[in-house]
């Protein structure tokens, strides 16, 4: 379990499920069965057939008909090709889980003939060939081998997603096709041409695929039919205002009247899905003694490795298995057993808000689905027999949503890809993309990038930009742990800078136990605000780890109301930015002690874009942008009146408040010339 691991040990990987089967002949011959009966594995000739013939074949299946795990491994066993194979995937759950199914399927330990590779965490040997990446690890990974020259076949899954890394790998994928295969019209690759030719395979789950076979120059599309059983759907009578009640209530009513089978509920996000669990385990342990045990599991983008496998297991008789998901599971995996589903409506959507704040910044917005997204999650219950959709709105609600999803290209922050396009020699403004983003988007990515000294005036990558692209981080972040050299405190910032990039907050939100849970956190305050603060917890959490086992560090965090899986990531995130220092010949052990100053002024150097200037009424105004932004109430800054400050993002509700704020000197702003020739001169 998630407990187990000390801090400094890789976190357990899904495997583990797994290693006991790939040991067992017999379960092992039971997987090979249970390939050979997927319904993708009456088409494997004709996939490979039009594989080799075409440079690019679009596939377009029913979801759990075995595209993700099969296809790679008939390309593999068919021999043709001897470098690697690489399937992306938007989702680093999604990348691991399916790398561990895959090498069970060819009875191999994860890692050596099969592997995954997401941030912060891979798995891979020499003698990888098929290798699962999330769509962002293959843009990095352009960085070094722009042709991406190791891979035979590229295969992108879920592009129906159109997760921005998916449209720039499609992008990308255009130019290496003429480069490599010589079918385009650069004259310099004509000598190189077919040499290693590469073989692209998009897949998708969705009715989109005329879109994609356009783009790619009329590449063929082949069908898989699935097995899709049908799906009765109802609808609620009205609109339901609190979706966690309603689910908490339709579950229980699936779990007492209908037969046997398990039920998968679709929720917007991690925060969610916790509330829900906590309530079905209280009610679920009042139930009478006849009903059947309730299991509950979740699935969600930022699950500890290791966890996801729990949804995989067999339901034991006389119980019922209740998976809490995020649009994880609308395709991306497959959860055997399924028959009821419970639908949200809801997801979280990344929004860029280039408008409102000026500068721009990111959100995750609880929105409604697509249509497709509804249709997607009804099918889930359809899979090994006649299933049963509840829907959490109305009939009228399903059909005002729009068709299908806008792509992310379109709605989030294009900075960081602007500067991983800058290394590879790219232009994000002349990529040849499927759907352009807008102007303002560009010009904002840009404005960032030229504050952060990252381009030059004339728009060319500067060498200092091309460390910060070394870094897995933000840009932002990626500076401040440059500018920590020059002020000493690499050690500290390091620290910082993991926890920032941490997919868990650091405080959860505990409104059940507030003031018991501000009493416990004071201890860590320090006066200049909440980077420092964020700093003395992760130093006091560095001295149990070192003292205490694994159940004292669970009661330490518990009783100090701070999150342990946020912790635990921020260690695993700091050792790998600890490697890359090493390989950067940075000192990471440089260290401020306790001054205050050195770390505040490196973080003010990657949140150059993030400083706000006090004003008469109290409120604060930005430097860089128009907003009038109020600190969060959460923050554990003393003066809230001090003159300057920096904060890591904006959180947008009744009014824009600045979260993660410390206070500055408004003497380190004046040192930032970009800065004071704006605003402050
Ligand atoms: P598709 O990509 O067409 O949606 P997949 O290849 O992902 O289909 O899935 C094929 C089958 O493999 C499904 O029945 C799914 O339940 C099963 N499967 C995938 N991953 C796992 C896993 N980690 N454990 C057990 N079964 C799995
Ligand atoms: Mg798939």
């Amino acid at each position: 379990s998630e407990d187990d691991d000390h801090p400094n040990q890789p976190i357990g990987t899904p495997d583990e499920a797994f290693s006991t089967a790939s040991r067992n002949r017999k379960a092992f011959r039971h997987l090979q069965e249970q390939r050979k009966q997927l319904p993708i594995a009456r088409g494997r000739e004709s996939l490979i057939r039009s594989i080799a013939s075409n440079d690019v074949t679009i596939i377009l299946g029913e979801t759990g008909s075995g595209k993700t795990t099969q296809l790679p491994q008939y390309l593999l066993e068919g021999g043709s090709y001897h470098g690697q194979i690489a399937v992306t995937q938007p989702r680093r759950v999604a990348a691991t889980s399916l790398a561990a199914r895959v090498s069970a399927e060819q009875g191999q330990a994860l890692g050596t003939l099969v592997g995954y590779s997401v941030r912060f965490d891979e798995r891979v040997g020499l003698g990888t060939r098929i290798k699962y990446l999330t769509d962002g690890m293959l843009v990095r990974e352009m960085m070094n081998d722009p042709l991406l020259t190791c891979y035979d076949v590229v295969i992108v899954d879920e592009a129906h997603e159109r997760t921005l890394r998916t449209d720039i790998v499609l992008a990308s994928l255009k130019r290496i096709l003429a480069l490599r295969n010589g079918n385009g019209v650069d004259s310099s690759a004509k000598g190189k041409a077919k040499a290693n030719p590469l073989k692209v395979v998009i897949m998708s789950a969705t009715l989109d695929a005329e879109k994609f076979s356009k783009f790619f120059e009329s590449a063929p599309v082949l069908y898989v039919k699935g097995r899709q059983h049908p799906v009765s759907i109802y609808y609620t009578s009205s609109s339901q205002s609190d979706y966690l009640d309603a689910a908490l209530r339709t579950f229980f009513q699936i779990h007492v009247d209908r037969p046997p089978g398990d039920v998968l509920i679709f929720l917007p996000g991690q925060d969610d899905i916790e509330n829900l669990e906590s309530s079905l385990r209280m009610y679920a342990n009042q139930l009478p003694q006849n009903v059947p045990d309730v299991i509950i599991c979740s699935l969600y983008a930022s699950l500890p490795n290791g966890q996801q496998a729990k949804v995989f297991l067999p339901t034991p008789p006389d119980s019922r298995k209740c998976i809490l998901a995020t649009n994880i599971a609308e395709t991306s995996i497959t959860i055997p057993g399924v028959r009821y589903v419970i639908d949200s409506g809801k997801q979280k959507e990344k929004r860029h808000l280039a408008r409102i704040a000026g500068s721009g910044f990111d959100t995750l917005l609880t929105t409604d689905i697509t249509k497709s997204s509804a249709t997607q999650r009804a099918g889930r219950a359809g899979r090994e027999g006649h299933g049963y959709c509840f829907r959490l709105y109305t009939e009228e609600a399903f059909n005002s949503m729009i068709a299908s999803v806008e792509p992310e290209v379109l709605r989030s922050s294009l900075t960081s890809v602007y500067l991983q396009l800058k290394v590879i020699g790219q232009d994000l403004d002349t990529m040849p993309f499927m759907d352009r983003p807008d102007q303002e988007s560009v010009g904002s990515a840009l404005r960032t990038l030229w504050l952060l000294d990252a381009i030059d005036d004339s728009r060319h990558l500067t060498d200092f930009g091309r460390s910060l692209a070394v870094f897995p981080l933000e840009p932002q972040y990626a500076a401040t742990l440059l500018a920590s050299v020059k002020h000493n405190c690499t050690a500290e910032v390091m620290s910082v800078v993991a926890l920032l990039s941490s997919s868990s907050p650091l405080f959860p939100d505990t409104s059940s136990q507030r003031d018991k849970a501000n009493e416990a956190r004071t201890k860590f305050r320090h006066p200049s605000g909440d980077h420092w603060t964020m700093l003395n917890v992760f130093r006091a959490y560095d001295e149990v780890c070192a003292s205490e086992g694994k159940s004292g560090r669970k009661d330490w965090c518990k009783h100090n109301f701070v999150n342990q899986r946020a912790l635990r990531e921020a260690w695993s995130i700091r050792a790998q930015l600890r490697g890359i220092c090493e390989r950067m010949d940075i000192d990471w052990s440089l260290s401020c002690g306790n001054e205050e100053s050195p770390l505040l002024r490196s973080l003010l150097r990657g949140l150059l874009q993030h400083v706000a200037l006090l004003q008469p009424d109290g409120t604060y105004k930005q430097v860089m942008g128009p907003s009038v932004v109020k600190i969060h109430p959460s923050s554990f800054l003393t003066d809230k009146r001090s003159p300057a400050i920096i904060y890591n993002e904006l959180v947008y509700t009744t009014n824009i408040y600045a979260r993660g704020v410390s206070a500055v000197y408004k003497s380190f702003i004046a040192e930032f010339p970009k800065l004071t020739g704006m605003r402050l001169s």
